[in-house]
């Protein structure tokens, strides 16, 4: 069979051996999910077996997609029929055919994670109970991790441990609050995630008919990344396997990045236990990364105490040293590793689809996406939106647009009920209608409420003016950042996030800490004149509005958090922000175990690369608003130093005249925005102009030396000069604050006196 000459000895192993229990725990990059795709390719090419016989379970649907595909390129068609997927899509499936043995609907709906948290915020205020202290986000993860454990609400009114832990949190109606949490969920005929495998487990355990028939059907049970799946997945599957026995895992102690969720290493332990009979394989030969890559990784990983032992070795050619890019700030590291990608793509003549680049968190996509924006070179976000996509990082904006432009209908529907303020749809149709109707912009209405509406929802409202009255005063007065800074605090935005101690929530409560880090880093930019938020605002747009992508163009950068590229192979790989307290994160670094599962974190980001990793790590970064100075992160020492070499080129230490000199600088910072911040120079220390109340510019043709005008920004002046240069009128104004500015007509909003 030719697919079976393209593994080596201990593969083909994992390959025929289709009866009993086999699991695989062997190193990055030696072929696991190889075995596993060309198993299921041979057990439908040469044993005939039914696809529908068949489930794989992977961890991302990325991952499924890719060897579905793999599958039928080896065993044609047919593979479609396989059950494939992550575990959580595999059982909303079958909980969808088997709802009705629990009592749901087959049309089930499938609460996210905001469902179920606005029906715990209402469950919390019905029940009389203090929002304050049973936070919606507190109880929906309390919820979540009892879920998981299988601890039923019944069991958890029962468990002693329970109770006394929330006693001791002052959080004694815990239990009722996920009592009554479950029961509403019901009524609506809704399972929320954590639903989805905490009643497949109820059902197999139940409904031993069920069970008896899924374990008939799959005959063999394939599992990807077994060291991230929780107990919950556990039981499940081995309850599936158990008549058969037919079950292969594969995994890899060393990249086990999921505990923070409640996946547990223990599993393949028990697993050992759970099959007495079990065939374990060992990989040792890594074919996706060069000598250096798989020693550096190898160095690495050593230095955890709780790993199986391996010896992990490959064939393939020494290659680059580890490559270590040092930059002055964050922004600095997006322009160096954009650069550096740029370089390597002509000069190697790869495609923008061989790189990736790898963050702890979300947050740090930020400037490295700027960067490739000001270089054209073209990026997608797996697993994830880009920076300014993002649903937090919108709203803040909106809430800027807003006070900016108070009249901005888009702005005004996203921010108008947010944080909740009781403020309906329909109240704001009407806002919308009444400004139609009456020819009033939307502020205007809003100031008049009780002509349109009246009761709480009026006083709702008059609340809101008041908010956006304060941070208009704060936008005269301040730069950008302190205005910015202002209205996310007191809009209550940064609060609601803050108090959402979700993983999701944390990273959501970083974007917008980002956001404002970015605001002020522009503050702080020395070339720039105009430091107000509207020039800001201006500048975001041309970001924001830069998803010119072209669909059918397949060829990005790829870019994701560590956490989502666990699988997956590129040949160049940048890992960026090597800070300490940014990787490891400050978070891990309470325990031991804590730290560890960073190394693994960062053992995984290393083993991604084929032919080249970079590691790079800036020596300044905006945190919280403030410029802080940054070390590298411990892990670049812990690399055994043979591996690693400082790049040349791309290193702080070069005058950043000479990286600029290379073709790529064309590419730098000019934009069009440029063109407007030259009409809006503020010399340090000068306020803007606030316009009269009545400002609205005239018509500036009849524009004429001598005449006396406002401008919005820079107030009165008096008209000096006045040329034509091909199609464009130009005056030249004497400002009393700002002294002598020239402006081009089509732009400069001037109203004659
Ligand atoms: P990870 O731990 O990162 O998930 P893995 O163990 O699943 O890695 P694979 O992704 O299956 O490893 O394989 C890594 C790379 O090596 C892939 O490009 C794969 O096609 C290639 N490969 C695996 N086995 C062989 C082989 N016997 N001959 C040639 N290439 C191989
Ligand atoms: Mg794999």
């Amino acid at each position: 069979m030719d697919y079976l000459e393209q593994l080596n000895s201990p593969q083909r192993e994992g390959v025929e051996n289709l009866e009993g229990p086999t699991m695989i725990i062997a190193g990055a990059g030696s072929g696991k999910t190889r075995v596993l795709t060309y198993r299921i390719a041979h057990l439908i090419r040469s044993k005939n077996v039914d696809p529908f016989s068949i489930l794989a379970l992977t961890f991302t649907n990325k991952a499924a997609k890719e060897m579905r595909a793999r599958i039928e390129s080896v065993a044609g068609t047919d593979a479609r029929n396989l059950w494939m997927g992550t575990f959580h899509s595999i059982f909303a499936r079958i909980l969808r055919s088997e709802a009705d043995k629990l009592g749901y609907p087959s049309n089930f709906t499938i609460y996210d994670t905001d469902d179920s948290k606005s029906l715990i915020r209402n469950i919390v205020k019905e029940k009389g109970l203090d929002d304050k202290v049973y936070k919606h986000n507190l109880v929906y993860n309390r919820i979540s991790g009892a879920k998981n454990n299988l601890i039923s609400w019944q069991n958890y009114l029962n468990n002693p441990l329970y109770i006394s832990e929330d006693e001791q949190a002052l959080k004694p109606k815990m239990g009722i609050i996920y009592k009554e949490y479950v029961e509403r969920c019901f009524r609506s005929g809704a399972m929320d995630f954590d639903d989805l495998l905490f009643n497949t487990n109820v059902l197999f355990r139940d409904h031993l008919d069920v069970l008896n028939k899924y374990q008939q059907r799959f005959k063999y049970v394939m599992i990807d990344e077994f060291q991230d799946t929780n107990i919950s997945q556990y039981l499940i599957t081995k309850r599936l396997a158990s008549v058969h026995q037919n079950i292969c895992v594969v995994g890899d102690d060393a990249q086990s990045i999921y505990a923070f969720r409640g996946a547990n290493i223990q599993n393949i332990l028990n697993f050992e236990k759970d099959y007495p009979d079990l065939r374990v394989i060992k990989l040792e030969q890594n074919y996706r990364s060069t000598q250096n890559i798989v020693n550096a990784a190898n160095s690495v990983i050593l230095k955890n105490s709780a790993q199986l032992q391996k010896n992990i070795w490959t064939d393939n050619d020494n290659g680059e040293l580890v490559n270590l890019i040092k930059s002055t700030s964050d922004n600095e590291e997006g322009r160096l590793v954009a650069s550096s990608i740029f370089e390597d793509r002509n000069n190697k003549k790869l495609e923008n689809r061989d790189f990736a680049i790898l963050y702890r968190t979300n947050s740090q996509s930020r400037s490295m996406e700027e960067a490739l924006r000001k270089m054209n070179i073209p990026y997608r976000i797996f697993g994830g939106l880009s920076f300014y996509q993002r649903k937090e990082i919108k709203d803040l904006l909106s809430y800027l647009r807003f006070v900016i432009n108070p009249n901005d209908e888009q702005s005004f529907r996203r921010i108008i009920n947010l944080p909740k303020r009781g403020i309906g749809a329909s109240s704001v149709d009407k806002i919308i209608v009444a400004g139609f109707e009456n020819d009033m912009g939307i502020f205007e209405v809003l100031e008049n409420i009780r002509k349109f509406i009246s009761g709480r929802t009026a006083n709702a409202v008059e609340n809101f003016v008041t908010l956006i009255k304060t941070f208009k005063i704060k936008l005269e007065r301040a730069d950008a950042y302190e205005t910015a800074a202002f209205i996310a605090k007191q809009s209550g935005l940064l609060r609601d996030l803050y108090d959402d101690k979700t993983i999701e929530g944390l990273n959501r409560y970083e974007n917008v800490q980002e956001l404002l880090n970015a605001i002020k880093e522009f503050v702080d930019t020395p070339e720039q004149e105009d430091k107000s938020l509207e020039a800001f605002i201006a500048d975001v747009a041309l970001l924001t509005d830069a998803n010119k992508e072209n669909p059918a163009d397949t060829d990005y950068v790829n870019m994701m958090t560590i956490h989502s590229a666990k699988g997956l192979e590129f040949k160049h790989v940048y890992v960026v922000g090597m800070e300490e307290d940014l990787f490891p994160s400050q978070m891990m670094l309470n325990s031991r175990a804590d730290l560890e599962e960073e190394r693994r974190l960062f053992y995984v980001a290393l083993t991604r690369a084929m032919e080249k990793v970079t590691l790079s790590y800036a020596l300044t970064r905006y945190r919280f608003g403030r410029l802080k100075s940054c070390e590298p992160s411990r892990f670049i020492e812990e690399i055994a130093p043979e591996f690693v070499k400082v790049d040349r080129k791309f290193n702080n230490s070069e005058p950043m005249g000479k990286l600029n000199s290379g073709q790529g600088n064309s590419f730098y910072a000019r934009n069009l925005v440029a063109q407007r911040k030259a009409e809006n120079k503020v010399p340090p220390g000068k306020k803007l102009h606030t316009p009269s109340p009545d400002f609205a510019p005239s018509d500036t043709r009849k524009l004429d030396t001598g005449m006396r005008v406002e401008h919005p920004k820079f107030g009165f002046g008096d008209v000096k000069k006045m040329d034509v240069e091909g199609a464009n009128r130009k005056a030249t104004i004497e400002f009393e604050n700002f002294g002598e500015k020239t402006l081009l007509l089509t732009f400069a909003k001037l109203r004659i006196m």
